[in-house]
């Protein structure tokens, strides 16, 4: 089965033949009084319906359901920063985690805030694509890979890092939210994790929260099993199911939303008002050659700089389809100016350091019709000249 039909067929209910699956509500399950097991004692631990999202999450991991000699575990939280902090979870006091400096705004949160207080290390690079030997300490213990970047959209070659990191006894965590397996599955390259926020993409409508952590070592599954259960960011009942059902349609609207992001990339490129776009594989060819390697496709998200002289409040003001929100990936276009919102966690040094420039926007293009994004732009962009 492809992965288009994975995502749809993975899961049947072989009780009822119900062709949706069921909502188990139950906090707690009756056991066998002999042993005190059974399959699921009490929601927190696992409960059906989460169970069956997690076979899901897992089959789309693989690109198959069964067969593999090594298959996926997929576990699922209650957002995407619940994923990372399980990620997280497997370090212990003294170890060190390389990171990109511009990493996610919330895992540069939590790396800032919380890790002294934990007794772990941060190593910031500003490019991954430049990691060498003399970056990994003793005490490196992980590295922390976004590819494509968010908002600049650089490429970082994942078997690389995974050579490198493996070499030094360190883990490979790939946060995939901006591709989703679909485009890209960081297991296959080698990587030990992968985390994602399911919030985007896979649930993809701008109203559900959630977070997943895929693994294909046993042994780390089971500590993230114990993480989940542990710390108890788990994904609810209802939730789980909701999930189930938006990941059904997930190829169809990333394939719609790629295409649009290309075409309106494509348009941008050509427009006197804008400056600079930046896809995955744009920053140059060896980028390019990376991405088209380890990737099915850009995904769709982009990220541009308004010429000077162009009002960037007065752009954002005159557009009549992306709202100006922070998040991504869902059936809506959003827009958003990186600097003061996704990326404000950052100092203004640290942002230099990434790039992201003070004209930066990033557009999360959704499914309505491409023609009319682009008009759109066009309309803005006029006005705000
Ligand atoms: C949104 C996001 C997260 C955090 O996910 P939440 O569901 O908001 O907690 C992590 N990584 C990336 C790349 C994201 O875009």
């Amino acid at each position: 089965m492809h992965i288009q039909t994975l995502a749809v067929q993975a899961l049947r209910d072989h009780e009822h033949g119900a062709v949706v699956p069921p909502v188990h509500l139950a906090s707690t399950f009756e056991l066998d009084p002999a042993t005190s097991g059974g399959d699921f004692s009490y929601q927190r631990g696992g409960n059906p319906t989460r169970a069956q999202l997690e076979t899901v999450l897992a089959a789309l991991e693989d690109g198959a359901l069964e067969g593999r000699e090594q298959p996926s575990r997929g576990f699922a939280f209650a957002t995407g920063m619940a994923a990372t902090s399980a990620a997280f979870s497997l370090l212990h006091t003294g170890d060190e985690v390389i990171l990109p400096t511009s990493v996610y705004g919330g895992t540069f949160r939590f790396v800032e805030t919380g890790f002294e207080r934990l007794g772990l290390g941060a190593r910031w690079v500003r490019d991954l694509g430049e990691l060498t030997e003399a970056d990994f300490g003793e005490s490196t213990r992980m590295v922390f890979v976004e590819t494509p970047t968010n908002p600049t959209l650089r490429v970082t070659d994942l078997r690389r890092i995974v050579e490198l990191a493996h070499a030094h006894g360190a883990l490979v965590v790939v946060d995939n939210t901006f591709l989703t397996p679909l485009l890209q599955r960081p297991l296959d390259l080698g990587a030990d994790l992968v985390v994602q926020s399911a919030t985007k993409y896979l649930a993809g409508h701008a109203d559900l929260l959630a977070g997943v952590v895929t693994t294909r070592d046993p042994e780390i599954a089971e500590k993230i099993a114990l993480s989940q259960k542990t710390y108890g960011g788990v994904l609810s009942p209802f939730d789980s199911y909701r999930l189930i059902q938006d990941i059904k349609t997930l190829p169809l609207r990333l394939a719609q939303q790629q295409a649009s992001a290309i075409t309106i990339a494509e348009h941008l490129r050509g427009h006197e008002a804008v400056s600079r776009v930046l896809t995955p594989g744009s920053h140059d060819e060896r980028e390019a050659r990376i991405q088209a390697d380890q990737a099915d496709g850009p995904g769709a998200v982009l990220s541009f700089e308004l010429v000077d002289g162009v009002d960037r409040v007065r752009f954002l003001r005159a557009l009549r389809i992306p709202a100006y929100a922070v998040s991504l990936g869902g059936v809506e276009s959003l827009i958003c100016y990186p600097a003061t919102t996704t990326h404000d966690a950052m100092t203004p040094q640290a942002r230099v350091d990434a790039d992201i420039t003070e004209g930066m926007l990033r557009l999360s293009v959704g499914i309505e019709e491409v023609q009319d994004l682009v008009a759109d732009l066009d309309q803005a962009l006029d006005a705000a000249r």
